[in-house]
Protein backbone atom coordinates (compact mmCIF):
# COMPACT_ATOMS: atom_id res chain seq x y z
CA UNK A 1 0.00 0.00 0.00
CA UNK A 2 1.47 3.09 -0.81
CA UNK A 3 1.62 5.86 1.85
CA UNK A 4 -0.79 8.54 2.36
CA UNK A 5 1.23 11.67 1.92
CA UNK A 6 3.25 13.51 4.11
CA UNK A 7 0.87 16.75 4.24
CA UNK A 8 -2.67 14.69 3.90
CA UNK A 9 -5.61 16.81 3.67
CA UNK A 10 -7.20 17.14 7.29
CA UNK A 11 -10.37 19.11 5.97
CA UNK A 12 -11.32 15.18 5.51
CA UNK A 13 -11.35 11.53 6.46
CA UNK A 14 -8.02 9.37 5.66
CA UNK A 15 -7.39 5.91 5.23
CA UNK A 16 -4.97 4.95 7.15
CA UNK A 17 -4.76 0.95 6.37
CA UNK A 18 -6.92 -0.75 4.35
CA UNK A 19 -10.88 0.22 5.42
CA UNK A 20 -9.41 1.88 8.46
CA UNK A 21 -9.85 5.71 8.54
CA UNK A 22 -9.14 8.63 10.84
CA UNK A 23 -12.05 10.77 11.44
CA UNK A 24 -11.21 12.97 14.05
CA UNK A 25 -11.52 16.89 14.12
CA UNK A 26 -8.10 18.60 13.82
CA UNK A 27 -7.71 21.66 16.38
CA UNK A 28 -5.06 23.88 15.07
CA UNK A 29 -2.33 25.37 18.03
CA UNK A 30 -3.49 21.93 20.28
CA UNK A 31 -0.48 20.37 21.19
CA UNK A 32 -3.68 17.61 22.96
CA UNK A 33 -5.20 16.04 19.78
CA UNK A 34 -7.80 14.05 20.44
CA UNK A 35 -8.11 10.94 17.06
CA UNK A 36 -11.39 8.63 16.63
CA UNK A 37 -11.08 6.37 13.97
CA UNK A 38 -13.65 4.52 11.91
CA UNK A 39 -13.47 0.36 11.17
CA UNK A 40 -15.49 0.10 7.88
CA UNK A 41 -16.85 -2.94 8.31
CA UNK A 42 -20.73 -2.53 6.12
CA UNK A 43 -23.24 -2.64 8.67
CA UNK A 44 -21.01 -4.21 11.31
CA UNK A 45 -18.72 -0.89 11.60
CA UNK A 46 -16.76 0.37 14.20
CA UNK A 47 -16.06 3.82 15.48
CA UNK A 48 -13.26 4.23 18.20
CA UNK A 49 -13.39 6.55 21.00
CA UNK A 50 -16.29 8.74 19.07
CA UNK A 51 -15.38 12.37 20.68
CA UNK A 52 -16.93 15.44 22.42
CA UNK A 53 -19.02 18.26 21.39
CA UNK A 54 -16.35 20.10 20.09
CA UNK A 55 -15.51 17.42 17.74
CA UNK A 56 -18.34 15.05 16.81
CA UNK A 57 -19.69 17.99 13.63
CA UNK A 58 -16.34 17.12 12.26
CA UNK A 59 -15.94 13.45 13.24
CA UNK A 60 -20.05 12.88 11.79
CA UNK A 61 -19.12 14.91 8.77
CA UNK A 62 -15.90 12.55 7.87
CA UNK A 63 -17.89 9.36 8.75
CA UNK A 64 -20.55 10.12 6.04
CA UNK A 65 -17.48 10.55 3.69
CA UNK A 66 -17.43 7.21 3.92
CA UNK A 67 -20.52 5.16 5.49
CA UNK A 68 -24.15 6.61 6.76
CA UNK A 69 -23.75 6.37 10.49
CA UNK A 70 -26.40 3.44 10.30
CA UNK A 71 -23.58 1.37 9.24
CA UNK A 72 -22.13 1.73 12.86
CA UNK A 73 -23.21 -0.93 15.36
CA UNK A 74 -20.01 -0.40 17.53
CA UNK A 75 -18.76 2.40 19.69
CA UNK A 76 -15.87 1.46 21.19
CA UNK A 77 -14.82 3.92 24.02
CA UNK A 78 -11.40 2.83 25.51
CA UNK A 79 -11.79 4.90 28.40
CA UNK A 80 -14.16 7.64 29.98
CA UNK A 81 -12.71 11.21 29.65
CA UNK A 82 -14.29 13.93 28.08
CA UNK A 83 -12.77 13.84 24.67
CA UNK A 84 -13.80 10.54 24.29
CA UNK A 85 -17.42 10.18 25.46
CA UNK A 86 -18.32 13.66 25.79
CA UNK A 87 -20.70 13.00 22.56
CA UNK A 88 -22.52 9.94 24.21
CA UNK A 89 -25.96 11.93 25.05
CA UNK A 90 -25.94 13.04 21.79
CA UNK A 91 -25.38 10.01 19.89
CA UNK A 92 -27.67 8.38 22.28
CA UNK A 93 -30.49 10.63 20.02
CA UNK A 94 -28.57 10.04 17.04
CA UNK A 95 -28.16 6.64 16.53
CA UNK A 96 -31.49 4.35 15.30
CA UNK A 97 -30.48 0.95 15.12
CA UNK A 98 -31.61 -1.00 17.45
CA UNK A 99 -28.62 -3.20 18.32
CA UNK A 100 -26.08 -0.54 18.19
CA UNK A 101 -23.89 -0.88 21.38
CA UNK A 102 -21.03 1.49 23.28
CA UNK A 103 -18.09 -0.96 24.01
CA UNK A 104 -15.89 -0.25 27.18
CA UNK A 105 -14.34 -1.87 30.59
CA UNK A 106 -16.75 -2.18 33.06
CA UNK A 107 -14.61 0.36 35.30
CA UNK A 108 -15.56 3.11 32.32
CA UNK A 109 -18.97 1.35 32.34
CA UNK A 110 -19.32 2.21 35.64
CA UNK A 111 -18.99 5.58 35.57
CA UNK A 112 -20.56 5.83 31.83
CA UNK A 113 -24.37 4.73 33.20
CA UNK A 114 -24.31 8.25 34.67
CA UNK A 115 -24.75 9.74 31.64
CA UNK A 116 -27.81 7.51 31.74
CA UNK A 117 -28.42 7.15 28.32
CA UNK A 118 -31.70 6.16 26.97
CA UNK A 119 -31.06 3.92 24.00
CA UNK A 120 -27.68 2.82 23.77
CA UNK A 121 -26.38 0.15 25.97
CA UNK A 122 -23.13 -0.39 27.56
CA UNK A 123 -21.23 -3.47 27.03
CA UNK A 124 -18.15 -4.96 28.51
CA UNK A 125 -15.62 -6.00 26.58
CA UNK A 126 -14.42 -8.42 29.19
CA UNK A 127 -17.11 -10.05 29.61
CA UNK A 128 -17.01 -10.82 25.29
CA UNK A 129 -13.80 -12.88 25.92
CA UNK A 130 -11.78 -9.35 24.86
CA UNK A 131 -12.72 -9.96 21.45
CA UNK A 132 -15.77 -8.86 18.78
CA UNK A 133 -16.62 -10.71 15.58
CA UNK A 134 -17.50 -8.39 12.91
CA UNK A 135 -18.29 -11.78 10.32
CA UNK A 136 -15.10 -11.81 8.28
CA UNK A 137 -13.06 -9.84 10.79
CA UNK A 138 -12.27 -10.14 14.39
CA UNK A 139 -11.15 -6.90 16.89
CA UNK A 140 -9.21 -8.29 19.86
CA UNK A 141 -8.76 -6.36 23.01
CA UNK A 142 -6.10 -5.96 25.30
CA UNK A 143 -6.75 -5.24 28.94
CA UNK A 144 -3.52 -2.36 29.49
CA UNK A 145 -4.95 -1.63 33.30
CA UNK A 146 -3.63 1.97 34.62
CA UNK A 147 -1.86 3.15 31.21
CA UNK A 148 -3.67 5.58 32.60
CA UNK A 149 -6.50 4.33 33.32
CA UNK A 150 -7.89 1.46 35.67
CA UNK A 151 -9.45 -0.22 33.01
CA UNK A 152 -7.75 1.14 30.13
CA UNK A 153 -7.53 -1.28 27.43
CA UNK A 154 -6.20 -1.15 23.40
CA UNK A 155 -7.86 -2.51 20.23
CA UNK A 156 -6.16 -4.49 17.68
CA UNK A 157 -7.43 -5.07 14.12
CA UNK A 158 -4.96 -7.89 13.24
CA UNK A 159 -5.95 -7.96 9.27
CA UNK A 160 -4.12 -4.59 9.14
CA UNK A 161 -1.74 -4.94 11.96
CA UNK A 162 -2.96 -1.96 13.28
CA UNK A 163 -3.36 -1.07 17.20
CA UNK A 164 -5.58 1.36 18.28
CA UNK A 165 -3.54 1.92 21.46
CA UNK A 166 -5.62 4.60 23.45
CA UNK A 167 -3.37 6.73 25.82
CA UNK A 168 -0.49 4.40 25.04
CA UNK A 169 2.19 5.89 22.49
CA UNK A 170 0.10 9.17 22.22
CA UNK A 171 2.36 12.02 22.06
CA UNK A 172 1.62 16.08 23.30
CA UNK A 173 3.74 18.28 20.88
CA UNK A 174 2.49 21.22 18.47
CA UNK A 175 2.58 21.40 15.22
CA UNK A 176 2.72 17.43 14.95
CA UNK A 177 1.87 15.50 11.89
CA UNK A 178 -1.04 12.94 11.58
CA UNK A 179 1.52 10.52 10.37
CA UNK A 180 4.86 10.92 12.55
CA UNK A 181 7.78 11.41 9.91
CA UNK A 182 10.69 10.77 12.13
CA UNK A 183 12.08 10.02 15.23
CA UNK A 184 11.31 13.99 16.69
CA UNK A 185 7.53 12.28 17.74
CA UNK A 186 9.95 10.50 20.58
CA UNK A 187 9.92 13.54 22.37
CA UNK A 188 6.94 14.25 22.21
CA UNK A 189 5.52 10.87 23.76
CA UNK A 190 8.19 11.05 26.28
CA UNK A 191 6.72 14.29 27.16
CA UNK A 192 3.22 12.73 27.45
CA UNK A 193 3.61 9.64 29.15
CA UNK A 194 5.98 10.56 31.74
CA UNK A 195 3.70 12.33 33.38
CA UNK A 196 0.65 10.77 32.55
CA UNK A 197 1.19 7.02 32.94
CA UNK A 198 1.82 5.52 36.94
CA UNK A 199 4.97 3.68 36.80
CA UNK A 200 7.88 2.27 34.63
CA UNK A 201 7.07 -0.92 35.72
CA UNK A 202 3.15 -0.69 35.05
CA UNK A 203 3.94 0.77 31.61
CA UNK A 204 6.14 -2.37 30.86
CA UNK A 205 3.35 -4.57 31.42
CA UNK A 206 1.34 -3.26 29.55
CA UNK A 207 3.70 -2.83 26.37
CA UNK A 208 4.72 -6.88 26.85
CA UNK A 209 1.01 -7.67 26.07
CA UNK A 210 1.30 -5.49 22.86
CA UNK A 211 4.36 -6.61 22.14
CA UNK A 212 3.22 -10.09 21.16
CA UNK A 213 1.02 -8.64 18.46
CA UNK A 214 2.31 -8.46 14.76
CA UNK A 215 1.42 -4.31 14.96
CA UNK A 216 2.17 -3.15 11.58
CA UNK A 217 0.71 0.56 12.25
CA UNK A 218 -0.16 2.09 15.71
CA UNK A 219 -2.93 4.37 15.95
CA UNK A 220 -2.87 6.33 19.27
CA UNK A 221 -5.84 8.38 20.67
CA UNK A 222 -3.50 11.43 21.04
CA UNK A 223 -0.43 12.47 19.06
CA UNK A 224 0.83 10.84 15.81
CA UNK A 225 0.15 7.90 14.24
CA UNK A 226 3.59 5.74 13.94
CA UNK A 227 4.16 2.90 11.07
CA UNK A 228 7.33 1.58 10.91
CA UNK A 229 9.94 1.59 11.79
CA UNK A 230 8.87 4.33 14.03
CA UNK A 231 6.76 1.31 15.59
CA UNK A 232 9.77 -0.66 16.69
CA UNK A 233 11.75 2.53 17.92
CA UNK A 234 8.63 3.62 19.58
CA UNK A 235 7.85 0.29 21.65
CA UNK A 236 11.34 0.49 22.43
CA UNK A 237 12.04 3.56 23.63
CA UNK A 238 8.44 3.72 25.74
CA UNK A 239 9.83 1.08 27.31
CA UNK A 240 13.31 2.16 28.42
CA UNK A 241 10.98 5.46 29.75
CA UNK A 242 10.61 5.89 33.59
CA UNK A 243 7.29 7.86 33.94
CA UNK A 244 5.51 8.79 37.37
CA UNK A 245 8.44 9.33 40.02
CA UNK A 246 8.18 13.08 39.85
CA UNK A 247 4.89 13.95 39.27
CA UNK A 248 4.82 17.38 39.43
CA UNK A 249 2.08 18.48 37.13
CA UNK A 250 -0.34 21.68 38.28
CA UNK A 251 -3.06 23.83 36.80
CA UNK A 252 -1.01 25.56 34.95
CA UNK A 253 2.23 23.59 34.19
CA UNK A 254 3.87 23.66 31.19
CA UNK A 255 4.46 19.67 30.24
CA UNK A 256 7.65 20.35 28.45
CA UNK A 257 9.25 22.39 30.96
CA UNK A 258 8.38 19.97 33.49
CA UNK A 259 9.48 17.40 31.48
CA UNK A 260 13.23 19.05 31.64
CA UNK A 261 12.67 19.00 35.18
CA UNK A 262 12.00 15.44 35.48
CA UNK A 263 14.92 14.72 33.19
CA UNK A 264 16.96 16.28 35.59
CA UNK A 265 16.37 15.08 38.44
CA UNK A 266 16.58 11.45 36.94
CA UNK A 267 19.73 12.24 35.12
CA UNK A 268 20.85 13.30 38.73
CA UNK A 269 19.57 9.99 40.66
CA UNK A 270 21.34 8.32 37.77
CA UNK A 271 24.64 10.04 38.11
CA UNK A 272 24.59 9.57 41.80
CA UNK A 273 24.49 5.70 41.30
CA UNK A 274 27.21 5.79 38.60
CA UNK A 275 29.55 8.51 39.56
CA UNK A 276 31.67 7.42 42.73
CA UNK A 277 34.06 10.41 43.19
CA UNK A 278 31.79 13.62 44.42
CA UNK A 279 33.93 15.86 41.85
CA UNK A 280 32.05 13.64 39.19
CA UNK A 281 28.78 14.17 40.82
CA UNK A 282 29.14 17.60 41.85
CA UNK A 283 30.02 18.75 38.16
CA UNK A 284 27.08 16.59 36.70
CA UNK A 285 24.82 18.22 38.62
CA UNK A 286 26.44 21.44 37.70
CA UNK A 287 25.90 20.59 34.11
CA UNK A 288 22.50 19.37 34.55
CA UNK A 289 21.62 22.74 36.77
CA UNK A 290 22.31 24.77 33.84
CA UNK A 291 19.87 24.83 31.87
CA UNK A 292 17.36 25.68 34.58
CA UNK A 293 18.97 27.86 37.31
CA UNK A 294 21.92 30.78 35.77
CA UNK A 295 24.32 29.18 37.84
CA UNK A 296 28.30 28.96 37.14
CA UNK A 297 29.56 26.99 40.36
CA UNK A 298 28.33 25.18 43.31
CA UNK A 299 29.94 24.02 46.24
CA UNK A 300 28.47 22.76 49.85
CA UNK A 301 29.46 23.19 53.34
CA UNK A 302 28.50 19.59 55.61
CA UNK A 303 28.47 19.32 59.11
CA UNK A 304 29.94 16.07 60.53
CA UNK A 305 29.39 14.59 63.87
CA UNK A 306 32.20 16.32 65.63
CA UNK A 307 30.57 19.02 64.85
CA UNK A 308 33.17 20.37 62.45
CA UNK A 309 32.28 21.54 59.35
CA UNK A 310 33.57 20.55 55.68
CA UNK A 311 33.60 22.51 52.74
CA UNK A 312 33.33 21.23 48.71
CA UNK A 313 34.66 23.20 46.83
CA UNK A 314 35.75 23.33 43.37
CA UNK A 315 39.08 25.41 44.69
CA UNK A 316 39.54 21.55 46.67
CA UNK A 317 38.44 19.50 44.03
CA UNK A 318 35.66 18.67 46.12
CA UNK A 319 37.48 16.48 48.25
CA UNK A 320 36.58 18.15 51.26
CA UNK A 321 38.91 20.36 53.65
CA UNK A 322 37.46 21.48 56.89
CA UNK A 323 37.29 25.25 56.94
CA UNK A 324 34.77 27.76 59.01
CA UNK A 325 31.64 28.33 56.54
CA UNK A 326 30.55 31.80 55.51
CA UNK A 327 27.97 33.51 57.87
CA UNK A 328 25.57 33.05 55.20
CA UNK A 329 25.99 29.16 55.74
CA UNK A 330 26.41 29.10 59.19
CA UNK A 331 23.28 29.88 60.54
CA UNK A 332 21.51 27.37 58.63
CA UNK A 333 24.32 24.29 59.44
CA UNK A 334 22.53 22.23 62.45
CA UNK A 335 18.79 24.52 62.12
CA UNK A 336 15.43 22.13 62.70
CA UNK A 337 13.21 21.70 59.24
CA UNK A 338 10.52 22.96 61.21
CA UNK A 339 12.44 26.49 62.06
CA UNK A 340 13.73 26.66 58.45
CA UNK A 341 10.41 26.28 57.35
CA UNK A 342 9.01 29.33 60.04
CA UNK A 343 11.97 31.84 58.60
CA UNK A 344 11.86 31.34 54.89
CA UNK A 345 9.25 31.23 52.30
CA UNK A 346 10.85 28.44 50.37
CA UNK A 347 13.01 25.43 50.76
CA UNK A 348 15.56 27.62 49.28
CA UNK A 349 16.85 31.37 50.05
CA UNK A 350 18.71 34.04 47.69
CA UNK A 351 21.62 35.46 49.57
CA UNK A 352 24.45 37.94 48.72
CA UNK A 353 27.18 35.60 47.23
CA UNK A 354 29.67 35.18 50.30
CA UNK A 355 33.03 36.31 49.78
CA UNK A 356 32.83 38.36 47.28
CA UNK A 357 32.36 41.83 47.87
CA UNK A 358 33.01 44.01 44.62
CA UNK A 359 32.48 41.40 41.93
CA UNK A 360 29.49 42.84 40.13
CA UNK A 361 29.32 39.74 37.91
CA UNK A 362 28.00 37.59 40.63
CA UNK A 363 24.80 38.81 41.66
CA UNK A 364 23.50 36.11 44.04
CA UNK A 365 23.98 32.94 45.55
CA UNK A 366 21.30 30.13 46.19
CA UNK A 367 21.47 28.66 49.80
CA UNK A 368 19.58 24.80 49.31
CA UNK A 369 19.34 23.43 52.90
CA UNK A 370 20.05 19.45 52.98
CA UNK A 371 18.14 17.59 55.67
CA UNK A 372 19.65 14.69 57.37
CA UNK A 373 16.68 12.43 57.17
CA UNK A 374 16.87 11.07 60.89
CA UNK A 375 16.75 13.99 62.29
CA UNK A 376 15.62 16.49 60.09
CA UNK A 377 18.31 18.85 60.98
CA UNK A 378 20.23 20.94 58.01
CA UNK A 379 23.30 18.61 57.27
CA UNK A 380 24.57 20.56 54.46
CA UNK A 381 24.10 23.66 52.82
CA UNK A 382 24.12 23.89 48.71
CA UNK A 383 25.79 27.58 47.36
CA UNK A 384 24.86 28.29 43.42
CA UNK A 385 27.03 30.90 42.38
CA UNK A 386 24.70 32.99 40.21
CA UNK A 387 24.96 34.92 37.42
CA UNK A 388 21.40 36.44 36.34
CA UNK A 389 17.89 36.22 38.07
CA UNK A 390 16.46 33.28 39.08
CA UNK A 391 12.47 32.94 37.79
CA UNK A 392 11.42 31.38 41.35
CA UNK A 393 7.99 30.18 40.88
CA UNK A 394 6.04 27.49 43.36
CA UNK A 395 7.23 24.64 40.43
CA UNK A 396 11.28 26.21 40.74
CA UNK A 397 10.61 25.83 44.23
CA UNK A 398 8.99 22.44 44.06
CA UNK A 399 11.96 21.56 41.91
CA UNK A 400 14.59 22.32 43.96
CA UNK A 401 13.05 20.42 47.00
CA UNK A 402 12.94 17.14 44.49
CA UNK A 403 16.87 18.35 44.03
CA UNK A 404 18.01 18.64 47.67
CA UNK A 405 16.81 14.79 48.09
CA UNK A 406 19.53 13.27 45.78
CA UNK A 407 22.02 15.82 46.68
CA UNK A 408 21.36 14.94 50.75
CA UNK A 409 22.12 11.81 49.55
CA UNK A 410 25.67 12.35 47.91
CA UNK A 411 27.06 14.71 50.66
CA UNK A 412 25.93 12.53 53.24
CA UNK A 413 27.82 9.96 51.16
CA UNK A 414 30.43 12.10 50.82
CA UNK A 415 30.74 13.10 54.26
CA UNK A 416 31.27 9.74 55.63
CA UNK A 417 33.64 8.93 53.33
CA UNK A 418 35.74 12.04 54.60
CA UNK A 419 35.25 11.03 57.84
CA UNK A 420 36.52 7.64 57.54
CA UNK A 421 39.68 9.40 55.20
CA UNK A 422 40.41 11.87 57.67
CA UNK A 423 40.25 9.19 60.56
CA UNK A 424 42.23 7.08 58.66
CA UNK A 425 45.05 9.87 58.12
CA UNK A 426 44.84 10.54 62.01
CA UNK A 427 45.41 6.81 62.66
CA UNK A 428 47.85 6.91 60.39
CA UNK A 429 49.39 9.91 62.18
CA UNK A 430 48.89 8.51 66.00
CA UNK A 431 50.79 4.92 64.19
CA UNK A 432 54.04 6.83 63.26
CA UNK A 433 54.66 9.03 66.03
CA UNK A 434 55.14 8.04 69.23
CA UNK A 435 52.94 10.09 71.98
CA UNK A 436 55.26 10.58 74.55
CA UNK A 437 58.54 12.37 72.77
CA UNK A 438 56.30 13.09 69.38
CA UNK A 439 59.57 11.02 67.58
CA UNK A 440 58.88 8.44 64.83
CA UNK A 441 57.99 4.92 65.98
CA UNK A 442 59.34 1.62 65.55
CA UNK A 443 56.07 1.04 62.77
CA UNK A 444 57.00 4.37 60.92
CA UNK A 445 61.37 2.68 60.67
CA UNK A 446 60.46 -0.41 59.48
CA UNK A 447 58.23 1.45 56.52
CA UNK A 448 60.72 3.93 55.90
CA UNK A 449 63.43 1.56 56.48
CA UNK A 450 62.49 -0.17 53.38
CA UNK A 451 62.20 2.68 51.25
CA UNK A 452 65.75 3.87 52.34
CA UNK A 453 67.00 0.84 52.03
CA UNK A 454 66.36 0.37 47.76
CA UNK A 455 67.16 4.11 47.11
CA UNK A 456 70.58 3.14 49.11
CA UNK A 457 70.89 -0.29 47.15
CA UNK A 458 70.30 1.57 43.44
CA UNK A 459 72.25 4.86 44.55
CA UNK A 460 75.39 4.18 47.45
CA UNK A 461 75.52 8.10 47.83
CA UNK A 462 72.23 7.91 49.62
CA UNK A 463 74.01 6.04 52.22
CA UNK A 464 72.24 5.14 55.88
CA UNK A 465 74.12 5.68 59.06
CA UNK A 466 72.84 4.57 62.13
CA UNK A 467 72.96 6.12 65.63
CA UNK A 468 71.75 4.06 68.47
CA UNK A 469 71.33 5.80 71.69
CA UNK A 470 70.59 4.88 75.24
CA UNK A 471 70.46 7.15 78.32
CA UNK A 472 72.59 6.10 80.71
CA UNK A 473 71.57 5.32 83.97
CA UNK A 474 67.55 5.81 83.24
CA UNK A 475 66.96 3.50 85.68
CA UNK A 476 67.87 5.34 88.44
CA UNK A 477 66.34 8.77 87.24
CA UNK A 478 62.80 6.91 87.62
CA UNK A 479 63.83 5.47 90.86
CA UNK A 480 65.15 8.65 92.11
CA UNK A 481 62.71 11.90 91.23
CA UNK A 482 59.68 9.42 89.82
CA UNK A 483 57.92 8.11 86.67
CA UNK A 484 56.84 11.87 85.91
CA UNK A 485 60.24 13.18 85.55
CA UNK A 486 61.60 9.92 84.14
CA UNK A 487 58.92 10.95 81.27
CA UNK A 488 60.01 14.37 81.13
CA UNK A 489 63.84 13.77 80.93
CA UNK A 490 62.65 11.52 77.75
CA UNK A 491 60.61 14.32 76.00
CA UNK A 492 63.66 16.63 76.78
CA UNK A 493 66.51 14.06 74.99
CA UNK A 494 63.92 13.74 72.43
CA UNK A 495 64.14 16.93 71.81
CA UNK A 496 67.65 17.69 71.63
CA UNK A 497 67.77 14.27 69.29
CA UNK A 498 65.35 16.03 66.52
CA UNK A 499 66.76 19.15 66.68
CA UNK A 500 70.22 17.23 66.07
CA UNK A 501 69.24 16.04 62.81
CA UNK A 502 67.81 17.63 59.49
CA UNK A 503 64.29 16.90 58.15
CA UNK A 504 65.53 14.06 56.20
CA UNK A 505 66.77 11.95 58.54
CA UNK A 506 64.77 9.94 61.20
CA UNK A 507 64.56 10.18 64.51
CA UNK A 508 63.14 7.01 66.48
CA UNK A 509 61.97 6.41 69.66
CA UNK A 510 62.57 2.44 69.96
CA UNK A 511 61.14 1.98 73.25
CA UNK A 512 62.16 2.97 77.05
CA UNK A 513 64.97 4.82 77.01
CA UNK A 514 66.35 3.79 73.75
CA UNK A 515 66.75 5.83 70.00
CA UNK A 516 68.18 5.85 67.05
CA UNK A 517 68.75 8.21 64.34
CA UNK A 518 68.88 7.56 60.78
CA UNK A 519 71.11 9.73 59.03
CA UNK A 520 70.51 9.68 54.70
CA UNK A 521 73.25 10.31 52.21
CA UNK A 522 75.93 11.27 55.39
CA UNK A 523 79.64 11.28 55.24
CA UNK A 524 81.03 9.54 58.63
CA UNK A 525 82.55 12.33 59.70
CA UNK A 526 79.22 14.43 59.93
CA UNK A 527 77.73 11.27 61.36
CA UNK A 528 80.40 11.67 64.05
CA UNK A 529 79.92 15.39 64.63
CA UNK A 530 75.95 14.58 64.79
CA UNK A 531 76.02 12.22 67.22
CA UNK A 532 79.21 13.94 69.40
CA UNK A 533 76.98 17.24 69.42
CA UNK A 534 73.85 15.83 70.40
CA UNK A 535 75.91 13.55 73.59
CA UNK A 536 77.42 17.06 74.44
CA UNK A 537 73.89 18.92 74.53
CA UNK A 538 72.39 16.41 76.66
CA UNK A 539 75.12 16.46 78.95
CA UNK A 540 74.60 20.10 79.52
CA UNK A 541 71.05 20.12 79.73
CA UNK A 542 69.89 21.54 83.13
CA UNK A 543 66.38 20.07 84.81
CA UNK A 544 63.86 21.53 86.97
CA UNK A 545 63.73 20.89 90.30
CA UNK A 546 64.24 18.38 92.20
CA UNK A 547 66.34 17.74 89.17
CA UNK A 548 68.41 20.85 88.82
CA UNK A 549 71.65 19.26 90.36
CA UNK A 550 71.11 15.73 88.60
CA UNK A 551 73.31 15.60 84.96
CA UNK A 552 71.61 13.45 82.39
CA UNK A 553 74.28 11.53 79.27
CA UNK A 554 73.50 9.15 76.83
CA UNK A 555 75.92 6.88 75.16
CA UNK A 556 76.06 6.47 71.26
CA UNK A 557 76.90 3.30 69.18
CA UNK A 558 77.20 4.04 64.97
CA UNK A 559 77.25 1.70 62.33
CA UNK A 560 76.84 2.60 58.57
CA UNK A 561 74.58 0.03 56.58
CA UNK A 562 76.41 -1.10 53.39
CA UNK A 563 75.12 -1.74 50.18
CA UNK A 564 72.67 -5.08 49.84
CA UNK A 565 73.04 -5.50 53.69
CA UNK A 566 69.95 -6.68 55.48
CA UNK A 567 69.17 -3.64 57.67
CA UNK A 568 68.89 -5.75 60.89
CA UNK A 569 72.86 -6.72 60.54
CA UNK A 570 73.16 -2.82 60.37
CA UNK A 571 71.38 -2.32 63.42
CA UNK A 572 73.21 -4.70 65.15
CA UNK A 573 76.03 -3.60 64.59
CA UNK A 574 74.93 -0.34 65.98
CA UNK A 575 73.94 -1.92 68.86
CA UNK A 576 77.27 -3.82 69.30
CA UNK A 577 78.76 0.01 69.27
CA UNK A 578 76.41 1.05 71.83
CA UNK A 579 77.02 -1.58 73.94
CA UNK A 580 80.77 -0.94 73.36
CA UNK A 581 80.09 2.61 74.68
CA UNK A 582 77.76 1.74 78.04
CA UNK A 583 81.20 -0.92 78.76
CA UNK A 584 83.74 2.04 77.86
CA UNK A 585 81.89 4.02 80.65
CA UNK A 586 79.10 5.63 79.28
CA UNK A 587 78.55 9.21 78.02
CA UNK A 588 80.56 8.43 74.69
CA UNK A 589 80.27 7.69 71.15
CA UNK A 590 81.66 4.22 69.69
CA UNK A 591 81.46 3.34 65.69
CA UNK A 592 81.93 0.38 64.53
P1 LIG B 1 72.07 1.78 81.29
O1 LIG B 1 72.93 2.94 81.55
O2 LIG B 1 72.78 0.51 81.32
O3 LIG B 1 71.29 1.97 80.03
O4 LIG B 1 71.08 1.72 82.48
P2 LIG B 1 69.53 2.08 82.46
O5 LIG B 1 69.08 2.16 83.86
O6 LIG B 1 69.31 3.25 81.63
O7 LIG B 1 68.98 0.84 81.73
P3 LIG B 1 67.73 -0.07 81.90
O8 LIG B 1 67.39 -0.62 80.54
O9 LIG B 1 67.99 -1.07 82.97
O10 LIG B 1 66.57 0.85 82.40
C1 LIG B 1 65.66 1.47 81.51
C2 LIG B 1 64.54 2.00 82.35
O11 LIG B 1 63.69 2.84 81.61
C3 LIG B 1 63.66 0.90 82.88
C4 LIG B 1 62.24 1.37 82.68
O12 LIG B 1 61.50 1.40 83.87
C5 LIG B 1 62.42 2.80 82.19
N1 LIG B 1 61.45 3.19 81.23
C6 LIG B 1 61.12 2.56 80.06
N2 LIG B 1 60.15 3.25 79.40
C7 LIG B 1 59.86 4.36 80.17
C8 LIG B 1 58.95 5.46 80.02
O13 LIG B 1 58.21 5.57 79.06
N3 LIG B 1 58.94 6.40 81.00
C9 LIG B 1 59.76 6.31 82.08
N4 LIG B 1 59.70 7.27 83.01
N5 LIG B 1 60.61 5.27 82.26
C10 LIG B 1 60.67 4.31 81.31
MG1 LIG C 1 69.71 3.13 79.65
MG1 LIG D 1 68.07 0.62 78.07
Amino acid sequence: MSHPSTHPDLEHAIEIAPRIWWVGHHFPDDPFQCHSYLIEHGDQSVLLDPGSALTFDTTLRKIREVIPLERIRYFICHHQDPDITGILPSLDRLVTREDAIILSHWRANALLRHLALQRLPLACVEQRNWRLDLGGRELQFVFTPYLHFSGAFCTFEPASGTLFSSDIFGAIAHDTPLFAQDETILEGIRAFHEHYMPSQEILRHGLSHLESLPVRLIAPQHGAILRPPLVATAFQALKNLECGLFLLTRTNSDYQRLSNLNRMLREMLHSLVIHRDFSEVASRILELAKPLIPVTDLEFYALTDTGATLHLAPENGFHGVLAAPPPECRTFLGMHRDHWHSNHAGPYLITPYPGTPGDVAILHGLVLPLFAPHNDLVQAVVLFRLTGMLAMDDEMAHILTQLSIPLGVAVEREIILRIMDMTQKENYERSIRDPLTNLYTRYYMHEALARLCRIHDRDPASSITILAFDIDHFKSINDTYGHAMGDEVLRIVARILAEGVRNEDIPVRLGGEEFFIFLIATTEKIANEVAERIRERVARQRFAPPMEARTVTISCGIASRQVGEAMEKAMERADTALYRAKSTGRNRVVRL
